[in-house]
C-alpha cells in the first residue's frame, strides 16, 4: 500500500479581527487584520452620516 501525502490546500480563512464601524449608523465600513478584537470608529460615506457629522462638528 503506497501512501501518498495528500496535502490539502486548505485556504486558511483568517478573519480580520479589527472592525471599522461608522460612529453614526454603526455600519461596518471595513475590517482590519489586527492582533485581537478591536473596534475603530470612523465615518461611512453615506450622505446622511456626512451631513450629520458636519452638524455635530459645528456645535
Ligand atoms: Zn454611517
Amino acid at each position: 500500500m503506497s501512501q501518498t501525502n495528500h496535502v490539502k490546500l486548505a485556504a486558511i480563512h483568517r478573519y480580520d479581527l479589527g472592525v471599522v464601524i461608522c460612529k453614526l449608523c454603526n455600519e461596518v465600513i471595513a475590517t482590519l487584520p489586527t492582533d485581537g478584537y478591536k473596534k475603530f470608529y470612523s465615518l461611512c460615506n453615506a450622505m446622511s452620516c456626512i451631513e450629520k457629522n458636519k452638524e455635530e462638528n459645528k456645535r
